[in-house]
């Protein structure tokens, strides 16, 4: 299995660090060409203005990512990579791939200063029916997920009882979190992407 770390911008170094560390075979990705022999994607978290100003330039790896993520290719977008992955954000016309039927608020908790940790629930990561523990959760300028389509599977929430505070989701082969999994030890999240590769 190779994943491809989309490596533009952005913490990409964290993911591929991540995944050496589920001993999966991660790569940098800066050109089209190199996302044919992989089998699933990592956009990781950044600004999505700059990765949106890129798509107004040249925009075959954004096609080809687009072509694929259509074809079935399994993509794990975090932060900047959940924003860049919706279909609408709020305000805003910045260039996206707009794949998954979520509709994000940028810097949804506020500025630099309102990044914060949290414990957070995540109940698709129990294992033979155990409820799992606790995932430690970085939010650095986090986007909030405002709403979705149907088709959307609602994964995690930072507070059950107030709707708009989705922080993990799943679409078919799309998978979003608007926290950051690579900047702390658990690697759970990345293994639960490697079994949507899987
Ligand atoms: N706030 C950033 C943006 O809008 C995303 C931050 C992140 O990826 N940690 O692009």
């Amino acid at each position: 299995m190779k994943i491809g770390v989309l490596a533009l911008q952005g913490d990409f170094a964290e993911h591929l660090q991540a995944l050496e560390r589920c001993a999966v075979q991660g790569s940098p990705i800066r050109r089209s060409f190199q996302l044919e022999d992989i089998d699933g994607l990592i956009i990781p978290g950044g600004e999505s203005t700059t990765i949106a100003k890129l798509t107004n330039s040249d925009n075959t790896i954004f096609d080809t990512i687009t072509n694929k993520i259509k074809s079935g290719m399994p993509v794990y977008g975090t932060c900047m990579g959940a924003i860049f992955l919706a279909n609408e954000i709020e305000g805003s016309s910045q260039g996206r791939l707009g794949l998954m039927s979520i509709k994000v608020r940028r810097n949804g908790f506020g500025p630099q200063k309102a990044s914060f940790e949290s414990y957070i629930d995540i109940p698709c990561l129990a294992e033979n029916g155990a409820k799992s523990e606790p995932f430690h959760a970085v939010f650095i300028r986090a986007p909030l997920i405002l709403s979705h389509s149907p088709e959307v599977n609602v994964l995690a929430k930072l507070d059950q009882s107030i709707s708009e505070n989705i922080i993990m989701a799943s679409q078919n082969n799309m998978l979003v979190s608007t926290f950051h999994p690579e900047l702390t030890g658990d690697l759970r999240i990345h293994k639960y992407f490697l079994s949507m590769v899987e």
